[in-house]
């Protein structure tokens, strides 16, 4: 999960658009408050996160008429003000990322951050879901599988 929080760094006042890996917990403190669409917002997927901080720097580039970078990376739940960077490295980073996440059997998109979140379609085949609608889309489909091949067999046993 990846957040994206507008902060003004301590103690040199660069005002920064942060992506962190993790929640709202584990944001920098001390975020400013919400004035653009996406703010405090968690995204499963990084290149989603990169992409909101890029038009929420753009905008506020705007507003304040100057530049703001984007800065990405991980506190690990501590305080650690991220490296300004460019639009390009923040996408580089979310590629990166991206590749490197567990992705769900079903719509291939991003795993939730904790196991216990993973979902399942059955009891044998240990493929993890993101979400109860990946799961029971797979368990829909082997339980239609199944009954196709028992047709299957059954037609077999006439002839
Ligand atoms: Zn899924």
């Amino acid at each position: 999960m990846f957040t994206v929080t507008r902060q003004r760094q301590w103690p040199d006042g660069t005002e920064i658009v942060e992506v962190s890996s993790g929640g709202l917990d584990y944001t920098n403190p001390d975020a400013l408050g919400k004035k653009y669409a996406g703010e405090f917002e968690e995204f499963a997927s990084p290149i989603d996160a990169v992409e909101t901080a890029i038009s929420i720097a753009r905008a506020w580039r705007r507003d304040a008429r100057k530049r703001i970078p984007v800065g990405v990376g991980s506190t690990h739940g501590m305080t650690m003000p991220f490296d300004s960077g460019t639009f390009r490295d923040a996408r580089l980073w979310a590629k990166e990322v991206y590749a490197k996440l567990p992705k769900c059997a079903g719509c291939n998109g991003p795993m939730p951050d904790s196991k216990r979140d993973y979902w399942h379609a059955d009891d044998w085949s240990g493929q993890d879901y993101c979400s109860e609608d990946c799961a029971k889309r797979e368990a829909e489909f082997q339980e239609e599988e199944t009954a196709r091949l028992q047709a299957e067999e059954a037609e077999q046993d006439e002839a």
